[in-house]
């Protein structure tokens, strides 16, 4: 009889079970790597991947191994290099295999038996717009070296590399399939809307005559969009197989983009030529478009941090937009860098990426040089579009001295008098202030009781709509007392400025005023209170778009990405308290943010040139003099960023050196950070210790949330590889360590590779 396979297959494991840990099962029929399969795993059913597939012989397995319960074989297996992009990921975050494997699935994936999923599939096929006549799934056949795939196959990869990339030679700079190297020349496109600016086409050229990855470095309202629509929609129409993934940090933010995505192809490749990939999605809808992309039906995949994973067999072209934004990085689970993980996949895959941003990271931009530059230092290649469209100027930037002004302040009368004229000329402003809520604290002036969160080391924010004192971080909620719970001290007064009290400062200050035509001014707020509602969010921003509003109250929801049109004033009242945070990444995410900010105003110069007016950016600051606002004034991001590297350079800081955090929750934070010196006593005796500094184990900033105590220790070196093989190795003692009697009081732990915020 004979004997059978054996299937090494990734499922989800507890998060902090052994790294890498496949689970062997048995089949009477070989599979495929990257074939999905129901398969019994305690008393539940689950799905899994398999990752290898050896026959078995009489003698080398003795084991019993389980049966797998039945593939899902009427889907085409996931491919290779999808496999590889999750080895790698759990590789470099420190996770197992087979968490991000499945994170990456639809979850809907898991609830399906194969009948239903089939019943799904063949449904699909027989929906209208013609799906059921495209071409069959280009996935390569897998089969052929099946039997070769010895125990461990998946383990056995490459090893650690020094940069983000996969080896030299995973197909760098090779042109796409067939060895056709693109024309440099565009084509005119009769169904394109617009011509293209001197900076785009030039910017087009270098990206169809390189290989990448590239870094468009273009002004707010430069036309980056334009140029990545352009990009793809030239991909599709040479290649009729080819896939785009384009990336943005916060879909629901930006509804324009979806609409300006789907107009632009669905009317040329189809309906379903394009899907989107989001948490803000159901599951059936997920599953549907994760479907379509893995079937290679979706041409265009438009997604999130999480759309990284989307499976897309023939995918050519990476977009990342807004490459600088935080959310890329993912904040829980495998705690993995969309953008860094979009480059390496492109290289990997062949497909050329392209980074954008006005304000790009600066680990982007220390590893981008221009395009025309031969530096061979930079591995991105730089495209660089300073000008506005239309020949639009930037908005010029004013700073306000604080304190020259009365205290208590909110709004300089300089900047409520420039307001009030945008007011007059049917303008619209943008007042930004990055904090929600009435006012971050509610205070007793007799006693000096504060509203702070019983659970968390933070005070809970009071929220005037619905009198409630809340906490940001652990969500507990509490109407606002009467008096002072320790005091009776009726008069409890509000400390402090959040979204909620600068409108309502907003809409008494402008009672009085009138619009050009006599009806009073509409001011209206965008925060993600305001926004709660399914749709509310996407109703502010049309009321905003359609003239509406005429003051717009907001938190950086209302800096990023918008096109607006009519704003010609943006006002940021309170910048001042990231210049001098602990994070040594606060100035970096300011300046990113206060740029983008501007870039809300004059987007239209047409607009601006008609009404004789200017577009203005107002800095309320106590610290106008500081190198971030005299960039900011000259609009340098450069200047900037080069300040920031010189600094970074000297203090040994990434992107110099690479980090990772150690975290520990426990009820005390005295066991917290027993765990983590024992953690690093443990790590003494490590191969490459003495490459990776160690830093004493210190509480968050937050330090506790929800009644747990957090405790983190930073661990640094100079080199990637070296802090990539310690992690590995220690992984495994910080395994022991939690078993034993130091990791009692420990709730949980868990490593973040390149985190964001320390
Ligand atoms: P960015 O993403 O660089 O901030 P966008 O791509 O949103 O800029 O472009 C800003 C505005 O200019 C958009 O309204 C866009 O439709 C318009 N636009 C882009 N390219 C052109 C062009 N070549 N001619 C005219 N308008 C353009
Ligand atoms: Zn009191
Ligand atoms: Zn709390």
């Amino acid at each position: 009889m004979h004997p059978g396979w054996r299937l090494d297959v990734a499922v989800q494991t507890p998060a902090h079970s052994a790294l890498g840990s496949l689970l062997s099962y048995a089949s009477t029929v070989p599979m495929s790597p990257g074939t999905l399969v129901r398969l019994p795993l305690g008393r539940r059913e689950v799905l899994g991947v398999v990752w290898a597939c050896a026959e078995r012989t009489t003698d080398d397995d003795t084991r019993e191994l389980k049966a797998v319960a039945g593939a899902l074989d009427a889907l085409p297996p996931l491919s290779e290099s999808w496999r590889d992009l999750v080895s790698f990921a759990a590789r470099y975050y420190q996770r197992s295999l087979g968490e991000v494997a499945l994170a990456a699935l639809p979850p809907q994936l898991r609830e399906l038996s194969s009948q239903q999923l089939a019943r799904r599939l063949k449904r699909r096929a027989a929906a209208p717009q013609g799906e059921a006549a495209l071409p069959p799934h280009p996935v390569p056949p897998e089969g052929a070296g099946l039997a070769q795939l010895g125990p461990g196959g998946a383990q056995a990869d490459v090893a650690l590399p020094a940069r983000l990339d996969p080896p030299r030679g995973a197909g760098l700079a090779q042109p796409g399939p067939g060895g056709h190297v693109p024309a440099v020349e565009i084509e005119p496109d009769a169904a394109l809307p617009v011509d293209l600016s001197a900076e785009q086409t030039a910017a087009l050229a270098r990206f169809e005559a390189g290989n990448g990855p590239f870094l468009l470095f273009g002004s707010t309202g430069s036309g980056k969009t334009e140029v990545y629509l352009r990009a793809v929609a030239a991909l599709l129409a040479r290649d009729d197989a080819a896939q785009a993934l384009i990336m943005v940090p916060e879909i629901n933010l930006t509804p324009q983009l979806e609409a300006r995505v789907r107009d632009r192809f669905e009317a040329r490749f189809g309906a379903g030529a394009v899907v989107s990939l989001h948490s803000g999605m159901t599951n059936p809808q997920r599953l549907a478009s994760w479907l379509a992309a893995h079937a290679g039906q979706a041409r265009i995949v438009l997604g999130t941090r999480m759309a990284v994973f989307a499976s897309m067999p023939s995918l050519k072209l990476i977009v990342v937009d807004e490459e600088h934004d935080p959310s890329y990085k993912q904040q829980e689970g495998a705690r993995y860098s969309a953008r860094d993980l979009a480059v390496w996949r492109g290289q990997r895959e062949c497909a050329k990426v392209i980074l954008g941003s006005a304000t790009p990271s600066l680990e982007s931009w220390h590893h981008s040089r221009p395009a025309e530059s031969d530096d061979p230092g930079g591995r991105y290649v730089r495209l660089s579009m300073p000008g506005r469209i239309g020949d639009g100027a930037l908005p010029t930037v004013r700073g306000v001295d604080m304190s020259l002004q009365p205290r208590k302040t909110v709004l300089s009368g300089a900047l409520l008098e420039a307001i009030g004229q945008r007011i007059a000329r049917g303008e619209q402003s943008i007042v930004f202030l990055n904090r929600r809520g009435y006012a971050p604290v509610l205070a007793c002036a007799d006693c000096g009781w504060k509203s702070e969160c019983p659970y968390c080391s933070a005070y809970r924010v009071f929220h005037k709509i619905d009198r409630t004192l809340r906490c940001h971080h652990c969500g507990f909620t509490e109407r606002v007392p009467r008096a002072c719970p320790a005091c009776g001290n009726p008069d409890i007064a509000p400390v402090g400025r959040g979204t909620e009290r600068l409108e309502e400062h907003l809409a008494e200050l402008f009672e009085a005023v009138k619009r050009p035509d006599g009806s009073a001014v509409r001011i209206a707020r965008i925060d993600a209170d305001s926004t709660r509602k399914q749709g509310a969010l996407a109703q502010r921003l049309a009321e905003v778009h359609s003239g509406e509003v005429d003051v717009l109250v907001g938190t950086q929801m209302i800096a990023k990405g918008h096109d607006f049109r009519r704003v010609t004033l943006v006002a940021a009242v309170n910048p001042d308290g990231a210049l001098f945070s602990s994070d040594f990444r606060a100035p970096e995410r300011l300046f990113s943010l206060l740029m983008q900010s501007a870039g809300r105003a004059g987007r239209d110069a047409s607009y601006l040139a008609t009404r004789g007016s200017t577009a203005e950016m107002w800095i309320q600051t106590h610290h106008g003099g500081h190198p971030l606002f005299q960039a900011l004034r000259r609009h340098d991001y450069p200047a900037f960023a080069r300040q920031q590297l010189d600094e970074r350079r000297a203090a040994g800081m990434p992107p110099f050196a690479f980090q990772a955090l150690v975290r520990a929750d426990a009820r005390t934070q005295e066991a917290a950070q027993e765990f983590l010196h024992a953690a690093n006593t443990a790590a003494e005796a490590l191969s490459h210790a003495a490459q990776v500094a160690r830093y004493p184990a210190v509480p968050l900033a937050i330090q506790r949330v929800a009644n747990v105590e957090r405790a983190q220790m930073l661990v640094e070196s100079a080199s990637r590889i070296a802090l990539q093989r310690f992690l590995a190795d220690w992984q495994p003692l910080l395994h022991a360590l939690r078993r034993e009697p130091v990791g009692k009081g420990v709730i949980r732990w868990l490593i973040d590779v390149d985190p964001h915020a320390i």
